[in-house]
């Protein structure tokens, strides 16, 4: 609003309030006059009214109110890396202060977190007996497995954690790849599409809350919702989708911990190409048609405009977004060669991170925001 707009408008409402003048006394009358022309003064000097923003995050108080989304405790799910070993706790060299863990060593690394408050957990299973490991994924749904046996002692143990359950076949096909492959090497995503959701429907029935399918093999997500219809639990299991995920290098320590790289070939032709807007588009409204009910984008940060096209695509669903590994990795390696704080880049990363659109956020820096919060 211009200056001149500005003293007409003020003054018509004015007028206005004269007219209305039996619940407003002379002298209420004549201050909002007079506050009128100092208004109109103090704009004269600055400029335009719509260049004044101070007052609107001037005070620490207005500052919180201006935030579209505040990070809190409750947006936060941690990977934890589940292996076969059960007495296992080895630290994951590429990520810092992240560890595999065996299933004895579960409570006793949660206890703490649960006391400061963590609500949600997103399991990754990490069988390393080379036995463990066929073109079929078979340990995957193994009902002694590292994934179920979690699944069950965290519901006896913790009941208000929140279970998030990775569903994929690469960290336990010999092959490394994300699901069933034919004799040439190309994925049979019709075979692994089978296979992916009879390993969530094992999850859901393990007690899982939520089943997140991680590979990308079309119509896996119709295939375990209805699954999940079929078994009596889409009314209470969740499905996550990994809808726009995206080829690149910030998967390697995870690949790490997880031990699942491809023995041949990559994961990229059906993991989308980094520059494929388009085809996240099409794949987040895909998978809303096929009944996910949580949208996710990986990696985050690199990755705010296919998080904000989520959001605007998925108005009325939850979008999660994975803050993966090469990028929690690369904020520690910034804070320790002194060219950041670490809590500052990491509140800065994870709220950009909201700033996009999403409200849930998949973060290796949960136990550290757990004291910061
Ligand atoms: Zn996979």
């Amino acid at each position: 609003m211009s200056f001149s707009n500005l003293v007409s408008d003020i003054a018509f409402r004015d007028s206005n309030a004269d007219e209305r003048g039996s619940t407003i006394s002379h002298a209420q009358s004549r201050a909002a006059r007079s506050y009128a022309s100092t208004t109109a003064t103090s704009v004269s000097i600055s400029g335009d009214i719509s260049s004044q923003l101070h007052a609107g995050y001037s005070h620490p108080l207005t500052r919180s109110w201006q935030a579209e989304r505040q990070l809190t405790k409750e947006m936060l799910i941690f990977p934890l890396f589940i292996t076969d070993n059960p007495d296992e706790q080895t630290p994951i060299p590429s990520l810092p202060n992240q560890y595999r863990f065996g299933i004895n060593r579960l409570v006793p690394f949660l206890s703490p977190l649960i006391r400061k408050g963590l609500r949600s957990v997103i399991l990754f299973g990490v069988p390393l007996h080379p036995s463990a490991k066929d073109a079929l994924g078979t340990a995957a749904d193994d009902p002694a497995g590292p994934v179920i046996s979690a699944i069950r002692l965290l519901r006896a143990r913790f009941p208000n954690l929140y279970i998030n359950t990775d569903v994929c076949l690469c960290e336990y096909t010999s092959h490394g790849h994300c699901g069933i492959l034919r004799e040439d090497g190309s994925l049979d995503n019709a075979q692994s599409v089978d296979r992916i959701s009879d390993v969530a429907l094992a999850y859901a029935v393990a007690g899982a809350h939520c089943v997140a399918p991680s590979d990308m093999n079309d119509g896996r997500v119709r295939a375990i919702k209805l699954k999940l219809i079929e078994a009596g639990l889409a009314h209470r299991v969740l499905l996550m989708s990994y809808s726009a995920k995206f080829s690149g290098c910030l998967y390697g320590p995870f690949r790490d911990a997880a031990g699942s790289c491809p023995s041949f070939g990559d994961r990229k032709c059906y993991q989308l190409p980094p520059g494929g807007r388009g085809l996240a588009r099409r794949a987040i409204q895909r998978d809303m048609n096929e009944g996910a009910d949580i949208i996710m984008v990986k990696p985050a940060s690199q990755y705010l405009d296919i998080i904000r096209d989520a959001k605007d695509l998925a108005q009325d669903m939850p979008v999660a977004a994975y803050q993966v590994s090469g990028e929690f990795a690369m904020i520690h390696a910034g804070a320790k060669a002194g060219v950041f704080d670490l809590k500052a880049m990491a509140f800065e990363s994870t709220e950009g991170i909201l700033r996009a659109g999403a409200g849930i956020v998949v973060s290796y820096f949960t136990p550290e925001f757990l004291d910061w919060l």
